[in-house]
């Protein structure tokens, strides 16, 4: 590869500008097309957290350590309470900070903004409304998510609520996943984030809303709906011809409760070094990210498994024998001998829960369906019928 080559990538989310980063610190000419106007258009203030479990290191920590920003708002997040289906109330407390909530979007002090800005400090080129179909030459796919494995739906909103977050596992509310409320300077999002039953979204997104207002108090001012889906796929390669693909196009994802940025970050940085050193991507990302996917797939496997009365049974355990949560999120996703000898299992059981990807609602507004034109434009879908 000569100095000057120019190189593109398709998309400007944490995958794509990761790897723009990595790039441009390395003396390359970068420039990155993004569909939408602004970065971080799908997501639209959403609070997310940034995990800090999977690694002993610090996520923060191995940000610098990779050469991505850190320069973003973020709110610590140590200690929360769960609810059990039937209103139970537990403590979930970490030694360590459990993920750091970050807001996502084009706003100030974004994690997206941060990115962009760290990008363009290097000299990257990033050309909003240019969608790349077509990419020739020297370049990296990071679209975003194709397909809809799990959605997330409910609302963003102004509140006089203190910061924190609440969870809630209840499969009345998220099926097989969970109800979740993050709140940070007055501003929150409260959501269902459920892994089947997509088909009555708004049903389950109502009793999250009623669950908040009756467990926590949830006051919502001016609240604006918001929803996006995530893909989460174990890819054979993860090269489209000779482009390596990164992020959730290439199905990056934590199976277990969506925990994505992580991976897309991770998967940027690494199809970049792929490139500066003529490594083959494929190697790396096996190394590096599928054993914590594998894992978070057989995590997933269970956690379908267990329905309330199983939820109930490890909120209490927890309860009772005052469990370090980072500890025991951290020890759940490490990658042993048993995980290994479930993961065939898992697999199969991961796979027959999309079957059918048509909803019956007229003129749909869902953010997961596939149906007759609809198509997934990042986590967006348009309806072109
Ligand atoms: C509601 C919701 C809540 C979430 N919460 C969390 C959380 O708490 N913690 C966490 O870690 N993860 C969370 N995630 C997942 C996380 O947001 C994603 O995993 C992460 O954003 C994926 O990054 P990406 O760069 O791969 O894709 P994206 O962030 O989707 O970025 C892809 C970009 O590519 C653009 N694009 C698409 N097609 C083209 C094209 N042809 N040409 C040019 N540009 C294109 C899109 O407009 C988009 O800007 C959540 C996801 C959702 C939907």
């Amino acid at each position: 590869m000569v100095q000057t080559e120019l190189i593109q990538i398709g998309g400007a989310g944490p995958a794509g500008l990761a790897a723009a980063i990595t790039l441009a610190k390395a003396g390359r000419r970068v420039l990155v097309h993004e569909a939408q106007s602004e970065v971080g258009h799908r997501f639209d203030g959403d609070f997310q957290g940034l995990e800090n479990w999977s690694t002993q290191q610090d996520v923060l920590d191995l940000l610098r350590e990779i050469g991505i920003t850190t320069e973003f708002a973020t709110l610590p997040c140590s200690r929360s309470y769960a609810f059990d289906a039937w209103g139970e109330r537990y403590d979930l407390v970490g030694s360590k900070t459990l993920f750091y909530m970050v807001e996502r979007g084009p706003g100030p002090g974004t994690f997206d903004t941060a990115l962009l800005e760290h990008a363009r400090g290097l000299g990257v080129e990033v050309r909003f409304n240019s969608r790349l179909d077509n990419l020739q030459g020297t370049g990296i796919l990071a679209a975003g998510p194709k397909a809809a494995d799990a959605i997330a739906v409910g609302y963003h909103f102004e509140t006089a609520m203190e910061n924190g977050f609440w969870v809630i596992l209840d499969d009345e509310l998220a099926p097989q996943g969970y109800a979740y409320m993050l709140v940070m300077n007055g501003r929150g999002t409260v959501k269902s984030c459920m892994f089947s039953g997509f088909k009555q979204e708004h049903l389950y997104v109502q009793r999250t809303v009623d669950a908040f207002q009756r467990l926590v108090g949830l006051e919502m001012v001016n609240p604006r709906p918001h929803g996006g889906a995530g893909n989460f796929h174990i890819p054979a390669r993860a090269l489209m011809g000779i482009h390596p693909v990164v992020g959730e196009e290439a199905g990056f994802q934590d199976f277990l409760w969506g925990f994505g940025m992580r991976y897309a970050i991770l998967s940027g940085v690494l199809a970049a070094r792929s490139q500066l050193e003529g490594n083959n991507y494929d190697l790396l990302w096996r190394q590096e990210i599928e054993p914590p996917m594998e894992s978070s797939m057989v995590n997933r496997a269970i956690f379908g498994m267990l329905g309330n009365r199983g939820y109930r049974w490890v909120l209490r355990r927890n309860q009772k024998q005052h469990w370090d949560a980072h500890r025991v999120l951290h020890w759940i996703y490490q990658h042993g001998s048993i995980k290994r000898l479930l993961l065939p299992w898992a697999r199969h059981r991961y796979r027959s829960q999309r079957r059918d990807e048509s909803c019956d609602h007229i003129n749909c507004t869902c953010v997961w369906c596939r149906h007759g034109d609809h198509r997934l434009v990042g986590a967006e879908k348009t309806c072109d019928s």
